[in-house]
């Protein structure tokens, strides 16, 4: 993509639980770890778990198959309202001149969870 093409937003934020549309994992939850607004992809943690075939560059780093989650496109999550537990719509409400993300079903506020540490800055997904 070029510098200069749009970045359209998607509705995930960073700790978000997301409930899993299609695919192999449909129907799994999980915690969205690193996003790509550019690409519009999510990694969630436990879907899209690929194997990864890793030589060391180091004498004596690891090498070896390792399991990590892989890149999901982020239309095909749907986040989770913790209020109601169910895969719902945001709604966007200002209050004091804040945006607010609400639940579409049950007008409740949708927290993100902080605990999780942002992934270093990436050049795309496809760590
Ligand atoms: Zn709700």
């Amino acid at each position: 993509m070029k510098k200069n093409d749009c970045v359209r937003k998607c509705h995930l934020r960073v700790g978000d639980s997301v409930l899993v549309l299609c695919g192999k994992d449909k129907g799994k939850r999980g915690k969205v770890l690193a996003l790509s607004h550019r690409e519009s992809k999510a990694i969630v943690s436990g879907v899209m778990v690929v194997s990864k075939h890793v030589k060391s560059k180091k004498v004596d780093g690891e090498s070896g198959i390792f399991k990590t989650e892989s890149a999901i496109y982020s239309c095909k999550l749907k986040v989770v309202c913790n209020n109601c537990d169910c895969g719902t719509r945001v709604k966007y409400v200002l209050n004091d001149g804040k945006k607010k993300r609400v639940c579409k079903k049950c007008d409740g506020e949708i927290s993100v969870n902080r605990d999780i540490k942002k992934k270093k800055k990436h050049r795309g997904l496809n760590v």
